[in-house]
């Protein structure tokens, strides 16, 4: 049997820990699917609709946020009495997070964002390395394979199965509680699609200047039923959230449109759009590294670039 994180926030599915699921499914007849927190029990349909059979739902007063210690100490207990062949959940920055305390606490390896998975004695993995510059095939010696499946490696499938829900109490110690969610900051700038989902997105980086110029991503964005993402520059000054972070250390995303203006292509960057369908550069340098990964380009300052393409969008809208 196979155990697979299904991450939420306050019951919001990640659609990754979906891909996750059909993972599991490829490598065993067998999956069940735990979330954290109570909120997370209405996932139970859509775990079903992917495959598992049951949904196990850890509760705990103090389980109603993010609390990746507490998701390890959770999943210890799950294991201890389910002893399933592997532990996967999606390969985002929360996925690696919550099984790398898992990991920790039993003492066992943790192979992260992996595209490939064969169970075996030992188990054989193909991991990113080096923001996915690198594909490597690791061997995992250990009973329990504890592995995180790489963003968009695998399609999520549907394979319905009834599944039932069984709830247990999470035991947990002060300590386990220690990192959680004080306050969220950004969230008013959360506009339209989330990131993840968003098939178009519009995005910045140092080139857009400054905060209040990132207008003319939103309005473009919210033409073309879209998201805003940005570059690690642009978070770091303050000019966005991090939620809007695409990349190695942001959200990875695979949008049938990827338009970037004034990013430059930092191989970090490129870690997390280059599963978009379609990438558009805006850019002033006709040098800049992004152009490699460019299916169409404007040359130009996007101060100039995106009023005119929002403009033009809208005459074809009528
Ligand atoms: C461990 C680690 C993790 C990282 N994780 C991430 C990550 O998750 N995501 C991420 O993005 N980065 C990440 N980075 C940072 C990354 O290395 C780059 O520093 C960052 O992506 C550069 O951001 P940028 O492209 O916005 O800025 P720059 O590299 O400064 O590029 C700005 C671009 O804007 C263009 N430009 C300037 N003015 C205009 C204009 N008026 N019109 C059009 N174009 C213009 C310039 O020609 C240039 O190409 C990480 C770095 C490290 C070390």
């Amino acid at each position: 049997m196979i155990l697979v994180l299904i991450d939420h926030d306050r019951g919001e599915l990640d659609a990754l820990s979906l891909r996750a699921l059909t993972a599991a499914r490829k490598l065993s007849d067998e999956v069940h699917a735990v979330v954290i927190g109570s909120a997370g029990a209405g996932l139970s349909t859509i775990v079903g609709e992917y495959g598992a059979s049951v949904l196990h739902v850890a509760h705990h007063d103090g389980l109603t946020d993010y609390t990746p210690a507490a998701s390890g100490r959770a999943l210890v207990q799950l294991v201890s009495t389910l002893k399933p062949e592997a532990v996967l959940a999606a390969g985002t920055p929360r996925g690696n997070e919550q099984l790398a305390h898992l990991a920790t606490i039993l003492d066992l390896p943790m192979a992260a964002e992996c595209s490939e998975i064969t169970l075996g004695n030992p188990h054989t993995v193909v991991r990113a390395r080096w923001a996915a510059n690198l594909m490597e095939q690791a061997l995992v010696h250990s009973e329990l394979l504890i592995a995180t499946v790489l963003a968009f490696a695998v399609e999520a499938e549907p394979s319905p199965v009834s599944s039932v829900v069984q709830d247990f109490d999470a035991v947990l110690e002060p300590i386990d509680l220690l990192v959680r969610i004080l306050g969220r900051g950004g969230e008013a700038a959360k506009s339209g699609a989330s990131l993840a989902d968003a098939k178009v997105i519009v995005s910045g980086g140092r080139g857009v200047g400054g905060p209040e110029a990132f207008s003319l991503l939103e309005e473009l964005a919210s033409l073309l039923d879209g998201a805003v993402g940005c570059s690690r520059v642009v978070t770091s000054s303050g000019w966005r959230p991090h939620a809007e972070q695409v990349g190695q250390t942001g959200t990875k995303v695979a949008p049938d449109l990827y338009i970037a203006a004034g990013i430059s292509g930092a191989m970090q960057h490129i870690a997390g759009c280059k599963n978009s369908k379609t990438i558009v550069v805006i850019n002033t340098d006709p040098e800049a590294p992004i152009l490699a990964y460019a299916d169409y380009a404007i040359i130009g300052d996007l101060h100039k670039v995106l009023p005119a393409l929002t403009e033009a969008i809208k005459a074809t809208k009528g």
